[in-house]
């Protein structure tokens, strides 16, 4: 997934990021609410924000409406405002889902997974499609029945394709999905990674639409 980060704890901030870049996501790390109002009003995709809600120069709860003017990106808030009234606040703003301070990374990490289940309109825990089996959780994949090694960039764009079967992926949001704001990207890499996928799994399941992108059918 492409994250976008919003948190002015240095120290959370940074644990956050290198946390979800493990896991094979590609992070973008804002740390405060105009520059995330700004961010989010361009033509950058997320598939998920991760919003503190007490940021220098504008409230994550502002932030939160002005984005659901124009974006239905799952939102997941951070915070350690506890009280009720602030989760209802945050909930009836737009929110996903809302997770008070301190948390626990794995209990992080599977809110992540749930929300990109009902993103994807799954209900279960893994994804299906054709002969391919993903396994979210433990970063497994299956072909036919066997298991396949992908590293976790793999995994991630596969994930990106079959998450949206049957449409085309341009080559920038399929680039965004692996790559956060500071990384190097080799011009050939999405190549590199999508001629690798179709070796371990079958060569025509990713289809090339040719000066486009790419699709799963
Ligand atoms: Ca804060």
């Amino acid at each position: 997934m492409r994250i976008l980060l919003v948190e002015d704890d240095e120290l959370l901030g940074e644990g956050l990021r290198a946390a979800l870049a493990r896991d094979g996501h590609a992070v973008d790390w804002l740390r405060d609410g105009e520059h995330a109002r700004r961010a989010l009003s361009g033509d950058e995709a997320w598939d998920l924000v991760l919003l503190d809600l007490g940021l220098p120069r504008r409230d994550g709860m502002g932030v939160l409406r002005d984005m659901r003017r124009h974006s239905d990106a799952p939102v997941l808030i951070i915070t350690a405002r506890d009280r009720i009234e602030d989760r209802v606040e945050g909930l009836d703003a737009g929110a996903d889902d809302y997770l008070v301070k301190p948390f626990e990374i794995a209990e992080l990490k599977a809110r992540l997974r749930a929300l990109g289940r009902r993103r994807g309109g799954r209900a279960a825990a893994e994804v299906r499609h054709g002969a391919l089996v993903l396994l979210p959780e433990s970063h497994e994949a299956q072909w036919d029945g066997r298991r396949v090694e992908l590293t976790r960039r793999e995994f991630a764009l596969l994930s990106a394709l079959v998450e949206n079967a049957g449409r085309v992926l341009t080559r920038e949001r399929l680039e965004q999905a692996l790559y956060g704001w500071s990384e190097d990207v080799d011009s050939n890499a999405l190549e590199v990674h999508i001629h690798h996928l179709r070796r371990k799994l079958a060569p025509e399941f990713i289809r090339t639409v040719r000066g486009v992108g790419y699709t799963v059918d």
